[in-house]
């Protein structure tokens, strides 16, 4: 067997195919990628440093799993047989060397990450992989062990709904690593795209730009919220408009992104003044109940803010 294939140890009881699969994280991401990975066949090691998390996190897999039994998405004994080859840990610490796969999916936050990453490379995985959905390939790989096994795996939320895995290529990382970040992709059900490692990868770039345009029109008053969303929907088949769209992902979130990549692309990616003035009153979009559109209980209200904010 070459080094770089999949350790399978198929006389493992709780079933699978034996391929171990880290996800270190237990958020909104790292739970999806390891309920996903379980019901590809992984055996999954969910790490959560926050016990309370790590609860929150049981919780939710168990209410998915259950769901998906409810729908006819999956027969109680293959739900039953998914949940058995998840655990959650306390600590990578916990965890034995030579997995398949290890993903980082902590929060968006160099160090931290860093951290993670270089304590998860003495574990020795076939392929390591960052979920960062904005921070460079190169700089996390930066004094990283193994380098050349090292590249982003950019899910989206959520992970068992979401088609998309951006499979972000760094500068060291070896075209052996990329072929297993599709491969993996396929296994996990999802369509691979394979980018480079500029900001804002593709997903960003796009989706981000034309969110800020929407914002723009919006304020010179082009149309409604509701009117330039419902262009976007009808007109190009978008499933969601580009205003909906940014009050889902959190007004701060886009801004933040817009920021980086204004400062890599230049003043094409400056955040609009609306914008800005929305995030500063704190209108975030669905998780505050109020962005271009109001939210209540996770639902839009129908009657959406239709004329310009300003
Ligand atoms: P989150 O805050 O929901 O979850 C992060 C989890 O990591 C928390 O539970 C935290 O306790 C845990 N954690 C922190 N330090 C840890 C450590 N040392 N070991 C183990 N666990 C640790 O964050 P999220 O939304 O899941 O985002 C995670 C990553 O995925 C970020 O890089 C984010 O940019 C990226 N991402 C997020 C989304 C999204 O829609 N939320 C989409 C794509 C990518």
């Amino acid at each position: 067997m070459s080094e770089w294939s999949e350790r399978p140890d198929p006389g493992d009881p709780r079933g699978g195919t034996g391929d171990r699969c880290v996800v270190v994280g237990a958020g909104t991401m790292g739970l999806g990628i390891a309920y996903v990975a379980a019901g590809a066949g992984y055996l999954v090691e969910l790490v959560e440093v926050d016990p309370d998390r790590a609860q929150a996190a049981g919780k939710r897999l168990a209410d998915l799993w259950d769901r998906a039994v409810g729908r006819g998405r999956l027969t109680a004994e293959e739900a039953a047989a998914n949940r058995r080859r998840l655990t959650l840990v306390g600590g990578l610490a916990e965890v034995a060397a030579e997995p398949a796969v290890v993903v980082e999916a902590v929060p968006e936050r160099l160090e931290l990450k860093r951290a993670v990453l270089r304590q998860a490379a003495t574990l020795r995985p076939a392929l390591l992989g960052s979920n960062t959905s904005s921070i460079p390939i190169a700089e996390l790989a930066a004094g990283l062990d193994r380098p050349e096994r090292f590249l982003g795996l950019h899910f989206f939320n959520p992970v068992w709904a979401m088609a998309l895995l951006e499979v972000v290529v760094g500068p060291a990382t070896a075209e052996q690593t990329t072929a297993a970040g599709v491969a993996l992709a396929r296994r996990l059900g999802k369509d691979p795209v394979v980018v480079r490692d500029l900001p804002g990868f593709a997903t960003s770039r796009l989706g981000v730009t034309l969110g800020l345009e929407a914002i723009r029109m919006l304020a010179d008053g082009v149309a409604s919220a509701a009117d330039i969303d419902k262009a976007m929907v009808l007109g190009y088949r978008h499933p969601v408009g580009p205003l909906e769209l940014t009050d889902l992902v959190g007004l701060d979130v886009r801004l933040d992104i817009a920021h980086t990549l204004q400062a890599a692309y230049g003043d094409r990616f400056a955040p609009p003044p609306l914008l800005e003035e929305l995030v500063a009153a704190g209108r975030l979009g669905k998780k505050s109940g109020h962005g271009f559109y109001r939210w209540v209980d996770g639902s839009k209200v129908d009657s959406p803010d239709g004329e310009p904010t300003r």
